[in-house]
């Protein structure tokens, strides 16, 4: 067996690489340097650098050992040879006889018919794969655990140097590398409007500025006593009284404890510490090669865990540097925020005048983080694969929230478009600007009132820009969400009386708190449960805690001394919710009336349907209500069975099916015979070809999207009410097979030309 030659170990490659990386030189002088040194310290004879490039390919852009006259001209297909290989599995190839490997392709121009054995590496960066790192030996040998560590730490170092960019100016255009290349990611459009922008990530990855270890001895006593607190600090959170209840937060918690002591975990660690690098850059490291294996999972549960490893590195980092991971308090201009996913209070601490748009990996249409998105008018992406990964801080960034799509570091000829699709924007908006003030009404006379949806101080002035009709659904809870502790009374008095101020004579609606669910509020206590959609929220918890019900009416109907107000209670399951409901309304009108207050001119009260037994009580509820609002949100939610904040899931079904289209028709209908007026406030509203089919269910009232009233009022006043109402029956009552529902009344807009 051939001795094995001595191997000059990491740390002293990576000094000398650290020294390589701060010379002032040309990045190709660089890189010739760099294979220099490895080859020298692994005592091989060949040291290779090829790097991804966009068109897939991997070119040889630096070697020592090969013939020097290949660089940049070797250049492999995906998945060809041995170095394709490494790139598409993203893992290490270790070879004493490299020409007996099936994947083994020959490149005469590079004279390598002479090495046998073959250590390959994939340069990795956030699991992105960006090249491959190669040595060679002419000697049939297969190389240790240690030097394979060694070759993959010093890969590190390239992944930097790559994604910097440096290497950019050596490629004509077309087959630059792959790191910093442009990207499309196909999303789905959240809240319209298009972002242009750089990139801020919500979870600020902590840059390791520092890869390489000083002293590993006390590099490895840190990365110990990280892993201690990591461990103490997932016991702590797993003690919590709040968490120890059950729910599925529990279960994530186990999952983290798990991996925090799962021994191989633990161990690929410390050996990538033990190569030389600091215990940031091994966490790194560790967490790179495991992203890089998940993502070449399919199984989602299995790219879930992804998830989990990711959380798992970022606390330890977090350890190791004492940073606390919060939200950068200063966005820069024009900033495009991009996150895993995020709540609705979360959205709402960012500086909205410089924020220009939000790209999501997970999160559906009707999740509320995109309502509240939708309502403060910041173009939206969600479903963006991996864009937090792909995406470095900085990053020149364009959102188009209408079409889902996200291009990262777009070409000029991208900027190009999209200045163009802003000022195209810019007509459009100038045209429904001059229907502001006209109403939306059908050609064939029928009106359509338009209210806005609502729930912030910022969403005022859209009354009057928009020309709405009024505030058919203010979100009362939305102020409870931005603040840092339970508003007072006084305070929530304040702001329904700015309401009612700003609306004038037009009606508001106000909803009582609907809290629960993904609505929590920062300073109240979490209350686990398996399924918060359906627990103790809105109306349930107003009922059962009936005193801050009572404060939020109370001030409801103060601020509407000498005035009108409408009031309504979220998620009513039975008639005798709404009964109770009703009586604290009451109660506190007595309270008023007695203490000598103003009193409100008219109060109306009405109920939400978005529970779908409500639809089975019509005939008892409405004589009780003086107006139903659908919440489309949740009543699809609940009829479907699919969870609105789940993107995987949350699409599954297309609402303009006949099963939703009858239940709206239904309770448009009751509503006409009881003499009631029945609003639809969800997102449904929001879009122009379901506005238009909601109006032909007879629908006389919605309540949407600031950013919507412009679109869909021009749609109703593009319509033949009669003729499109006699299409969307027939496809109801008799379902045909072939094209949609949603497909036929877009064929039916197009031929009565109607721009949706
Ligand atoms: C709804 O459910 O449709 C609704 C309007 O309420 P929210 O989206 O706030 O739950
Ligand atoms: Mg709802």
């Amino acid at each position: 067996m051939p001795m094995r030659p001595a191997f000059g170990g990491p740390r002293l490659l990576l000094r000398r690489l650290r020294e390589v990386m701060a010379e002032q030189i040309s990045a190709q002088e660089r890189l010739d340097k760099i294979v220099v040194l490895i080859a020298a310290n692994m005592v091989a004879e060949v040291c290779s650098v090829y790097v991804l490039r966009v068109d897939g390919t991997l070119e040889l852009y630096a070697t020592q050992g090969l013939n020097r006259e290949a660089v940049h001209l070797t250049v492999m297909r995906a998945g060809e040879g041995l170095v394709g290989l490494v790139a598409q599995t993203a893992e290490a190839l270790n070879l004493s006889d490299a020409q007996e490997h099936p994947s083994f392709s020959f490149k005469p121009e590079t004279g390598e018919e002479i090495f046998h054995s073959f250590l390959g590496v994939p340069i990795l960066r956030g699991g992105n794969t960006l090249g491959v790192l190669v040595v060679q030996n002419r000697a049939h040998r297969k190389y240790e655990e240690d030097e394979v560590e060694a070759l993959q730490t010093t890969s590190m170092v390239l992944a930097e140097m790559i994604a910097s960019g440096e290497l950019s100016a050596l490629a004509p255009p077309g087959q630059e590398p792959v790191a910093r290349r442009p990207l499309h990611l196909p999303g789905e459009g959240l809240a319209d409007g298009v972002g242009l922008g750089h990139v801020v990530l919500h979870e600020p990855r902590i840059h390791v500025a520092k890869l390489i270890a000083d002293d590993p001895a006390r590099e490895l006593v840190r990365m110990e006593t990280a892993i201690e607190a990591l461990r103490a600090e997932i016991d702590d959170m797993l003690d919590d009284e709040a968490v120890a209840r059950g729910g599925e937060h529990r279960d994530i918690l186990e999952a983290y404890r798990m991996f925090a002591h799962d021994r191989g975990f633990v161990r690929r660690l410390k050996e990538a510490v033990g190569t030389g690098i600091t215990a940031e850059a091994a966490v790194e490291r560790v967490q790179s090669d495991n992203r890089a294996r998940m993502m070449r999972q399919t199984d989602p549960y299995l790219r879930e865990r992804m998830h989990d490893l990711d959380d798992i590195a970022n606390r330890l980092m977090r350890q190791l540097t004492g940073d606390k991971g919060v939200v950068p308090a200063e966005l820069p201009d024009n900033a495009i925020v991009v996150a895993r996913h995020m709540g609705p209070a979360a959205l709402l601490d960012y500086d909205r005048t410089k924020l220009r748009g939000l790209v999501l990996e997970e999160a559906g249409s009707t999740s509320h983080v995109a309502i509240v998105a939708r309502a403060l008018g910041i173009p939206t992406v969600g479903q963006a694969e991996n864009a937090t990964s792909l995406a470095d801080p900085g990053d020149a960034i364009i959102i188009d929230g209408a079409t889902g799509e996200v291009h990262l570091r777009p070409t000029s000829d991208v900027e190009n478009a999209y200045a163009e699709k802003v000022r195209f924007r810019a007509r459009r908006q100038a045209q429904y600007a001059a229907i502001r003030h006209l109403p939306a009404v059908t050609r064939d006379g029928v009106e359509v009132k338009l209210h806005l949806n609502a729930g912030l101080m910022v969403d005022l002035p859209f009354l009057e820009e928009t020309g709405a009709s009024g505030i058919g659904l203010f979100r009362t809870e939305l102020q409870f969400m931005v603040a840092n502790a339970l508003p007072r009374t006084a305070e929530q008095l304040d702001l329904y009386r700015k309401v009612l101020d700003a609306a004038g004579e037009r009606p508001v609606t106000f909803r009582t708190l609907d809290i629960g669910g993904d609505k929590v509020l920062p300073y109240m206590e979490v209350i686990q449960e398996e399924n918060p959609a359906m627990g103790w929220r809105a109306i349930r918890l107003g009922l059962d805690r009936p005193g801050l019900l009572r404060s939020q009416v109370r001030a409801m109907l103060r601020a509407a001394a000498g005035r009108e107000i409408r009031i309504m209670f979220p998620m009513i399951a039975a008639v005798e919710e709404f009964d109770a409901a009703k009586a604290i309304v009451e109660r506190e009108l007595t309270h008023l009336r007695r203490h000598d207050h103003r009193m409100p001119d008219r109060v109306q009260v009405g109920a939400m349907v978005e529970v779908p037994a409500l639809l089975f009580q019509l005939d008892e509820l409405l004589p009780r209500v003086d107006f139903l609002s659908v919440g489309s949100n949740d009543l699809v939610q609940f009829m479907f069975a699919v969870d609105r904040g789940n993107s995987r899931v949350a699409n599954r079904f297309d609402t303009m099916s006949p099963p939703i289209l009858r239940a709206l028709r239904l309770l448009a209908r009751k509503g006409h015979e009881h003499g009631k007026l029945v609003t639809l406030c969800g997102e449904l509203a929001s879009r122009p070809l379901e506005a238009m089919i909601l109006a032909a269910l007879g629908f006389r009232s919605l309540s949407l999207s600031p950013a919507a009233v412009g679109p869909v009022k021009s749609v109703i006043r593009d319509l033949d009410l009669a003729r499109v109402s006699a299409l969307v029956d027939d496809l109801i009552d008799k379902p045909k097979p072939g094209p949609s529902i949603r497909q036929r009344l877009r064929d039916f807009a197009e031929a009565e030309g109607v721009s949706l």
